[in-house]
């Protein structure tokens, strides 16, 4: 993808195969019906929906930013990961040139990366992370919620060890802040509590990198309710304005986990429920 200057490429670093029916909640779970024109993105053999892990490189005058560090290696069911760095080397980056890392929230399967076996990974690169998220995650006795506790593994993915290597290059962000030249952190609290929506622009165009905003298709269109959401008004009340933003202006996004870590914008079908259909973007 292209933003004026910006050179953005997704680096895939594994994906968690998900069951459709574990995934959402709330007053109106979707259905079989409901996930029917997104068929096409989950497995042909087990109907699971497939939620792929990584990155966005960011490439523009002398900033090479990555979006997010993915889950790291020897990650514990249903994630896996590990294509990160090979991602990263295909395109000819090494992890040595990395000037920023910017962080979406601090799940898991987006900061794996950051430091593995107590070292840094990027050790060039500053550490950018919203306050919010920060505080809340990174104290040592964070209490992980029930999800947590099965795919992690204490003496590693805790945010306090993750990060302690690179905590003395770590800088808060507050929502609203335009961290780098033209990427502007905007508030979209609800799956946790500084989560983030980056807003890319460069030379008039723009694009928005959604984070876990959503993870599939139908949860955009139609505001499914993610049952791993911390704040569920608010994650709610996030997707419904984004959508709008993103259906009025037809800019090209990404999600965090869409399959293939593809583009996409929405557009107006009148056969669905909301009026709105999604489509990939090159
Ligand atoms: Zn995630």
């Amino acid at each position: 993808m292209q933003i004026g200057d910006m050179r953005i490429d997704a680096l895939i670093d594994g994906e968690a195969a998900l069951d459709k029916e574990g995934l959402y909640g709330g007053v109106n779970p979707p259905t079989e019906e409901d996930w029917a024109p997104y068929a096409r993105y989950l497995d042909p053999c087990t109907g699971q929906q497939i939620n792929t892990i990584g990155s966005y490189l960011i490439r523009y005058r002398d900033k090479v930013v990555l979006h997010d560090t993915g889950m790291g290696l020897d990650a514990l069911p249903p994630f896996n990961g590990g294509g990160l760095r090979s991602a990263l080397w295909a395109l000819d980056v090494s992890p040595l040139d990395i000037t920023d890392v910017v962080y979406s929230h601090l799940h898991i399967d987006h900061i794996g990366w950051t430091s593995q076996a107590g070292k840094a990974y990027f050790p060039n690169a500053a550490i950018r992370i919203d306050r919010r998220d920060w505080e809340h995650y990174s104290p040592t006795g964070y209490q992980l919620e029930e999800w947590e506790v099965a795919v992690t593994k204490a003496d590693r993915d805790l945010v306090s060890v993750r990060f302690a290597p690179v905590a003395h290059r770590i800088e808060l962000f507050e929502a609203g802040d335009e961290i780098l030249p033209g990427i502007v952190a905007l508030e979209a609290a609800g799956h946790t509590p500084g989560h983030t929506v980056f807003e890319l622009t460069s030379r008039g165009e723009q694009g928005l990198l959604l984070g876990d905003l959503v993870h599939t298709q139908g949860e955009l269109v139609e505001a499914w309710d993610l049952a791993f959401n911390q704040d569920h008004g608010k994650a709610i009340e996030a997707i419904e304005r984004y959508r709008r933003r993103l259906y009025d202006t037809g800019l090209p996004f990404a999600a965090a986990h869409f399959p293939g870590l593809k583009w996409g914008r929405l557009v107006k079908d009148g056969a669905t429920p909301s009026g709105i259909a999604y489509e990939t973007v090159r």
